[in-house]
């Protein structure tokens, strides 16, 4: 789960962690209140959206100007004029895909003057199975960037979890940033301030781009990005209250309402399979045969006939659907259950696209004899590689 930068900074300044004074606002009438607060003379207004390249980002809409989605405002009445043409406008970044995602809150903040922009950042290193704090002096532009071109740049620091942030560690990264006099003793306090952000919170990823020395020597947390273990996530309350579901894929948070494992995907073909191997097997061989998948769906090993049928539903949901495979191996799963999910779905939503059943498994005769004695238009396959098969030729023909 992901949260957003104003909501991960004020997490942060509990733990300690140097962030600037700021206002979180959901209408412009609340933009000149929050300017006063702050004081000025400068002031950032941040658009808050779960995707980074904001600053370089382009509003849709003519009517919220040239800049893009993070502005500095030197004047109230900036703040106000930035506010109004922000928010509700569509912000467009190199993450958000072409759709851009529609601002609904700002966060106005103090403004700083920066000296130095760094990357610093902490992650769940499954190379080594430790936490790894990633840092570069090359910091506010995007890190992928200089990982492909200049890789010496960045150091990948792993910390032992007996051990913690130890002094050398931290004198590490502050050499890899080029920290010295007061901007070192703020890295030597900040690092483990992060770790243990990091560890309690259970987050599988706490990105700062830019990390900033400021023009007294002063480090701050420019920007934070902050994602959350999903499994984690029912022992902290206090994170889960800053679920903001309008940033999540609908079709997603229905998933997650019925336990199913379900992502999102860019292609036409929708999967419902039983197993993530299976799910990651299916997905590849529809890439294989030249197509590309709709989502990954897991249904899970006791799945119900009412799981099923949610299952469906989400899918044919999708309007990028233009054809359904669904590939089961029954072990646990019984195919006569996938069936009577299958068809009760249909009945429910219809059926627009061409549909490929493979079954195989734990009941599969019963299962092939529900959908065959069905008049249900179903295209029957033997096994993946001919489903896969069939379900690019059906999607490509129509
Ligand atoms: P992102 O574009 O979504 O990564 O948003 P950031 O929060 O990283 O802001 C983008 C850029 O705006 C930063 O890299 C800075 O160059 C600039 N910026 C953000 N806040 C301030 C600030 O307080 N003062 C100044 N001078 N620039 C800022
Ligand atoms: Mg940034």
């Amino acid at each position: 789960m992901n949260i957003h930068e104003y909501q991960a900074k004020a997490l942060l300044k509990e733990f300690g962690a140097p962030v600037a004074e700021g206002v979180a606002i959901f209408s412009a009438d609340e933009a000149a209140a929050a300017a006063d607060k702050l004081g000025g003379p400068l002031w950032v207004v941040k658009s808050q959206i779960h995707a980074g390249g904001r600053g370089k980002g382009k509003f849709k809409e003519e009517s919220a100007g040239e800049k893009g989605g993070v502005r500095l405002a030197f004047s109230k009445e900036e703040v106000t004029e930035f506010a109004t043409q922000m928010l509700g406008s569509t912000l467009v970044t190199a993450q958000t895909g072409e759709a851009g995602k529609q601002v609904n809150r700002l966060y106005i903040e103090d403004g700083a003057d920066i000296e130095r922009e760094l990357y610093l950042s902490l992650l769940v290193d499954r190379t080594c199975g430790q936490v790894a704090f990633v840092a570069s002096t090359e910091g506010g532009m995007d890190i992928e960037q200089v990982a492909e071109e200049t890789p010496e740049k960045i150091l990948t620091l792993p910390i032992d979890p007996d051990a913690g942030v130890t002094a050398a560690a931290a004198g590490e990264l502050c050499d890899a940033l080029k920290l010295d006099g007061v901007a070192r003793e703020d890295g030597l306090k900040l690092f483990p301030i992060l770790y243990k952000a990091f560890v309690e919170k259970d987050m599988s990823l706490l990105e700062i781009n830019p990390l900033i020395v400021m023009k007294d020597g002063r480090l701050r947390v420019l920007d934070a990005k902050c994602s959350f273990d999903g499994n984690a996530l029912f022992r902290h309350d206090d994170v889960m209250a800053l679920r903001d579901k309008t940033e999540e894929d609908e079709k997603e948070i229905e998933a997650s309402k019925h336990d199913l494992a379900y992502v999102a995907l860019d292609g036409n073909i929708g999967c419902m399979v039983n197993g993530a191997g299976l799910a990651m097997a299916t997905m590849d061989i529809i890439k294989l045969y030249g197509a590309e998948p709709a989502n990954f769906l897991d249904v899970g090993g006791g799945a119900t006939t009412e799981k099923v049928t949610a299952a469906f539903k989400i899918i044919t949901s999708d309007p990028n659907v233009e054809g359904i495979l669904v590939n089961i191996f029954g072990g646990i799963m019984r195919c006569d259950v996938i069936a009577q999910g299958v068809l009760e779905a249909v009945n429910e939503v219809g059926l627009q696209v061409p549909l490929v059943v493979r079954l195989e498994g734990t009941k599969v005769e019963e299962g092939k004899k529900i959908i065959n004695d069905s008049d249900l238009n179903v295209i029957p396959a033997d096994d993946l590689n001919d489903a896969a098969q069939k379900i690019v030729a059906a999607v490509k023909g129509a």
